[in-house]
């Protein structure tokens, strides 16, 4: 910033700062007006601490880095979505993220749900099936100095093995039943959350615990809207007649 300059006019990094503080008290009161249904009224300190980290302009195409702060949705190219603010938010809590922890994601999309985890001190391995979208938010996470986010083209119905088990799955793709070399590749205690529906159905955001017996407790919690899990292995399970 050059010395001497006018006072009265922000940065753009000012003004990015400050609509991330707009919109984790939008998140928070949104988690508060849906506790009900969350089974938690307020988010953990390092979901909120990590969430005024990322900047998420970086996640969203140039074109709409102005509303890169709004909590809704955004497109981010090839037909796919970067997730509404608050679902991130609440995902990760719901997943119950430690630093140290292995998380798995299916679905990177823009990377930004990777990035809010790798800032919680995570190891996140995230397969995204677009290739391109892949590449990209590789590229973001490591301009960012996110070396503890990693990042693979290909079918994420099948998990990471190399890296596994994992303390915490987060799927942000619906889809009608839980994939199952995932519920392989999650430790005992472990959770494992994603939308369960169908493309056009209703799907419910659902939070899922490896008990001690290899069996999944399940909890529904939230009407949700996500883009379908695609790829071979998803298609080969949901063509029950
Ligand atoms: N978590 C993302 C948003 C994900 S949108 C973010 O923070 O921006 C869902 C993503 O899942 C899309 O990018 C879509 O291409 C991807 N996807 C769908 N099916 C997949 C599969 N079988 N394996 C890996 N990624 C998949």
């Amino acid at each position: 910033m050059a010395m001497g300059s006018a006072p009265d006019s922000m940065t753009e990094q000012q003004r990015f700062a400050a609509e991330r503080t707009q919109l984790i008290n939008t998140v928070e009161l949104e988690v508060y007006q849906t506790r009900d249904y969350l089974g938690f009224d307020r988010l953990r300190p390092t979901i909120a601490k990590a969430l005024r980290r990322v900047p998420r302009e970086q996640f969203v195409p140039r074109y709409l880095r102005g509303e890169a702060y709004g909590n809704y949705p955004l497109p981010i190219g090839d037909g796919q979505t970067i997730s509404q603010p608050y679902i991130v938010a609440v995902m990760t809590h719901l997943a119950n993220v430690a630093a140290g922890d292995h998380v798995y994601e299916l679905g990177t999309g823009s990377g930004y749900q990777a990035a809010v985890l790798a800032e919680m001190g995570a190891e996140v391995y995230s397969v995204e099936i677009v290739p391109e979208l892949a590449q990209r938010a590789a590229a973001t996470l490591r301009a960012l100095g996110y070396g503890n986010a990693h990042v693979r083209a290909g079918d994420g119905y099948l998990g990471w093995p190399e890296a596994a088990p994992f303390d915490a799955m987060l799927v942000t793709a619906a889809h009608p039943e839980i994939p199952q070399p995932l519920v392989e590749q999650l430790k005992v205690g472990g959770r494992l959350v994603m939308p369960l529906g169908g493309r056009d159905a209703i799907q419910q955001l659902t939070v899922l615990e490896k008990q001690p017996d290899g069996r999944l407790t399940q909890r529904q919690l939230l009407p949700v809207r996500f883009v379908p899990v695609t790829g071979p292995e998803a298609a080969r399970r949901d063509a029950w007649p």
